[in-house]
């Protein structure tokens, strides 16, 4: 059945531009649509990460119509519109030509795929909620054109397969990741079919690129949805397939679940006010909470195998779970502390490895030391020492190991708020030491 409502298009430069090259298409007689999470995300009111334009115009005469253009996929059919939006600049809109995806005999991608038209290219993609078109036919609104059902789910809260869902997942088994990921982000029930297909499915998971697997994690457990996210991996039999040994040690995830519930409610409560800086310690934070006390999680082939985390990433998991097992932190008061505290608090990831410990122990110091942490000037935390090796040098000493235990001694003389002079006796102290 095709149901079809309008929705508003926000004045946006990405919106723009990819309205201004729907309707170029248009009006040299190609069919072209908005296509998938952005017409969702109008639909529901949130602002969509990016545009996508989907025509049965071919890579060739899209390349013909626009002066910019990158071709990025041209045997999938995508280019890269590059669309000027004013005052000179430029807004990237993918345009993919209608396709039709042939067999998938590896689990993974298609053997093949032939352009096709717009109901075959909406027939293709992996949710209901995801297979929605839009016609900007109108200045500021555009038609949404639905085949299969997307605005009925997306308002009846449900997340359902295009077509025969055990299909679907064996075409392309990262699809059920994609499942807890969006039902997570928009508050969505998984169908029953849809639910029992994963169940059965979860399994062949492991067809399924580590790199892929990492990115859905990332995303999910990102995006202030780790709690039904987590609760939905148990619920689907996801858990002990992405997890096994985390999920023998707590099954059902119980532990772990209520961990992150401590660690997001103090996130948000303290002093970032739950503004996670997105990059680097987002998912390190989240597997540091998920690990517990397990430290040794990260050095497990189980870990590798399902998390291929980049290289800072992992590091930045096995350093959140070093400082969670190193925290001999005291009560909390005002500085200057104990160098060694000092050199724990000023660790880039020790307000990670705060939450983390939280988590674990709500009852201890740990907020307090992390609003002591946010109000600690950098100036203190990373003190001018006044001189360095060249000076050591300069002294009379000889370079050698010696140099940085020196420094290293005159720096936790000014770590716990000791004069310059102090700082360069302790030096010449631990020098002298090593010449006798
Ligand atoms: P997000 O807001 O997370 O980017 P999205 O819906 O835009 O969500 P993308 O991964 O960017 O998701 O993919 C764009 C569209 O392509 C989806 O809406 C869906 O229609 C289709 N799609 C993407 N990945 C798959 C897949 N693995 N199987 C089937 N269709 C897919
Ligand atoms: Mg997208």
């Amino acid at each position: 059945m095709t149901d079809s409502v309008t929705v508003q298009l926000p004045d946006s430069a990405p919106c723009r531009a990819a309205v201004a090259v729907v309707r170029t298409l248009r009006a040299h007689g190609h069919v072209a649509f908005l296509v998938g999470g952005c017409v969702r995300d109008l639909l529901i009111g949130r602002s969509p990460k990016d545009y996508d334009v989907a025509t049965a115009a071919r890579p060739k005469q899209v390349l013909r119509l626009f002066a910019d253009v990158v071709q990025v996929g041209v045997s999938f059919g995508v280019v890269r519109v590059r669309q000027p939006v004013g005052d000179g600049d430029i807004c990237d809109v993918e345009v993919a030509t209608f396709r039709a995806d042939g067999k998938y005999s590896d689990g993974r991608r298609p053997d093949s795929v032939r352009f096709a038209g717009a109901r075959q290219d909406v027939l293709r993609r992996d949710f209901t909620i995801n297979g929605l078109l839009a016609d900007p036919d109108r200045r500021d609104m555009a038609t949404v054109c639905d085949w299969v059902g997307g605005i009925d789910d997306l308002r009846a809260g449900r997340l359902r397969c295009i077509g025969d869902p055990v299909e679907r997942f064996g075409e392309d088994a990262l699809r059920l990741l994609r499942a807890p990921r969006f039902a997570a982000r928009f508050g969505l029930v998984v169908e029953p079919a849809t639910a029992a297909a994963i169940r059965a499915l979860g399994p062949t998971l492991a067809k399924v690129s580590a790199e892929r697997i990492t990115a859905e994690l990332t995303a999910m457990l990102g995006e202030g949805t780790a709690l039904p996210a987590l609760a939905l991996l148990v619920d689907l039999g996801l858990a002990p397939v992405v997890w096994p040994e985390l999920v023998a040690m707590d099954p059902g995830l119980r532990e772990a679940r209520l961990r992150c519930e401590r660690a997001l409610a103090e996130l948000a409560a303290g002093p970032t006010g739950g503004d996670l800086p997105r990059a680097s310690w987002q998912i390190p934070m989240t597997l540091a909470v998920l690990a517990g006390s397990d430290r040794a999680w990260p050095e497990r082939p189980e870990f590798a195998a399902t998390l291929r985390l980049n290289r800072s990433e992992f590091q930045a998991v096995r350093r959140i779970l070093a400082l969670t097992g190193a925290s001999a932190l005291p009560v909390p008061g005002p500085g200057p502390w104990p160098a060694a505290v000092a050199r724990w608090l000023r660790d880039p990831l020790a307000d990670a490895a705060l939450v983390a410990l939280h988590a674990g122990d709500p009852a201890g110091p740990w907020s307090q030391w992390r609003q002591l942490r946010a109000a600690w000037p950098a100036a203190a935390a990373f003190p001018d020492l006044g001189f360095g090796g060249d000076d050591l040098r300069a002294w009379g000493y000889a370079a050698g190991p010696s140099f940085r235990s020196a420094l290293a001694a005159a720096e936790d003389v000014r770590l716990q708020g000791g004069a310059t002079a102090d700082a360069e006796a302790a030096a010449r102290a631990v020098l002298d030491a090593n010449l006798t």
